[in-house]
């Protein structure tokens, strides 16, 4: 039997769900957690290395999950990106004056270690599933944590405009025969681009997350090869890209499955009303190229904690259901969120197009942006803080 006088009733069984039902909680508010049912048999775990933020990693701090996901987690000094033709541009966790640009997270491991936090939570209360369906509960505030493909979104009739971009985003777990060195290493090869995210598991020192989007059909091919040519297509296309590939990186041998996801530029045309709000990937989806979903999704979560916070002190007639509270925190997440979509949208653009004008010009741009400190530092920051 489920309490009633719930605060908030978070649905969703992602890392955003679960970072928000422990942010409130450790706010003092009531939270009823709506997760979906376990899988009657468990299905392969997620092969995704993220790569998180310093907002990000802020916040799982403040949430006491960081020091254990730590050992899930490896430092990114330098990112080096390489255009199509000689452009080329890196960052630098010394030149932005920060300890690393990013850290990179085992996508299970962070999942698991928010469950295990949240069977620890003083204020959570998981709402039973009714048969294999997930059930909420009523609260004040209904947050929507569902993931793109949001029921709860749906039926309240709020619109998500999507643009499928055709592509794939092809991920495992590589071991390589050179050290990483905490780079992370980024090829936009034109329609494909391609990302080595340096972590630490299978081989502390040498082990990298695999990012790769491609065209569907291409994709497809892809995963359907045993894995001696999989690793083969892979050579192929970094020697392609850069000759310089394989005196940098070794060779990789796969450490994982292969798994793939559709990629799609998404975005819900509202994000709150009265006692319902949309956090994470139920209320913007954007491509992985620079590695901004989830941090995106945090940073929600750490805006309406704030926000609701602010509220209860400042004005404690109000619920945290209330529309006007609410409106604070979607006017507070659109800019930097719409920032973000833009960006990688218009790279992924400029890339995809295989005309000799844009391809000479992106590759300059590169270069300049390369030799520009404030635009580069705005750029680095703009990552380091969604
Ligand atoms: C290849 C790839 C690489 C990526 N790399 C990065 C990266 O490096 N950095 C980064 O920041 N982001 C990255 N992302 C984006 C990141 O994966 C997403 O932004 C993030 O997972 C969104 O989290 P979420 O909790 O909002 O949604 P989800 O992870 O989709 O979780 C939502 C969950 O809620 C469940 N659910 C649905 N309906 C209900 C319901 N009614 N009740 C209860 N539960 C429900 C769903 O089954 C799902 O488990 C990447 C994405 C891809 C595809």
């Amino acid at each position: 039997m489920v309490a009633t006088g719930f605060d908030v009733c978070v649905s969703g069984s992602g890392a955003v769900a679960m970072s928000l039902a422990l942010s409130l909680s450790a706010q003092g508010w009531q939270v009823a957690w709506a997760k979906a049912p376990e899988p009657v048999s468990p299905g392969a775990p997620d092969v995704r290395t993220y790569a998180l933020n310093a907002r990000a990693i802020d916040l799982l701090e403040r949430l006491r999950v960081w020091p254990a996901l730590k050992a899930f987690a490896t430092p990114v000094s330098r990112m080096a990106i390489q255009g199509d033709a000689a452009g080329a541009l890196s960052f630098s966790a010394w030149q932005q004056k920060v300890t690393e640009l990013a850290w990179i997270v085992d996508a299970a491991a962070l999942e698991r270690l928010l469950g295990e936090a949240l069977r620890f939570a003083p204020r959570v209360q998981v709402v039973p599933p009714v048969g294999d369906q997930p059930a909420t509960v009523a609260a004040s505030l209904l947050a929507i944590c569902e993931g793109k493909h949001s029921q709860t979104r749906a039926s309240l009739g709020i619109g998500f405009t999507r643009q499928d971009y055709g592509h794939w985003g092809v991920a495992a777990r590589l071991q390589a025969t050179l050290p990483h060195q905490g780079v992370a290493r980024q090829w936009f090869r034109s329609p494909d681009i391609l990302a080595l995210l340096p972590f630490n598991q299978p081989d502390p020192d040498a082990s990298y997350g695999l990012v790769w989007s491609l065209p569907r059909a291409r994709a497809e091919a892809l995963m359907a090869l045993p894995p001696e040519a999989f690793e083969q297509a892979l050579k192929q296309a970094l020697t392609e890209s850069d000759p310089q590939a394989a005196a940098l990186v070794g060779d990789l041998t796969l450490a994982s499955p292969v798994a793939a996801w559709p990629l799609a530029l998404a975005q819900a045309q509202r994000w709150s009303g009265p006692g319902w709000v949309l956090l994470g990937d139920a209320a913007h989806q954007v491509h992985p190229l620079a590695g901004q979903g989830l941090n995106l999704g945090l940073a929600d979560v750490d805006t309406l904690v704030q926000v609701l916070d602010e509220a209860r002190a400042r004005e404690p007639w109000r619920t945290p259901g209330d529309a006007r509270t609410l409106a604070r925190y979607a006017r507070q997440r659109q800019w930097p969120t719409q920032a973000m979509a833009t960006l990688t949208d218009g790279l992924l653009h400029l890339f995809a197009d295989e005309r000799a004008p844009l391809k000479t010009v992106r590759n300059l741009g590169m270069n300049m942006v390369q030799h520009l400190g404030p635009i580069k530092h705005w750029l680095a920051s703009r990552a380091l803080d969604s």
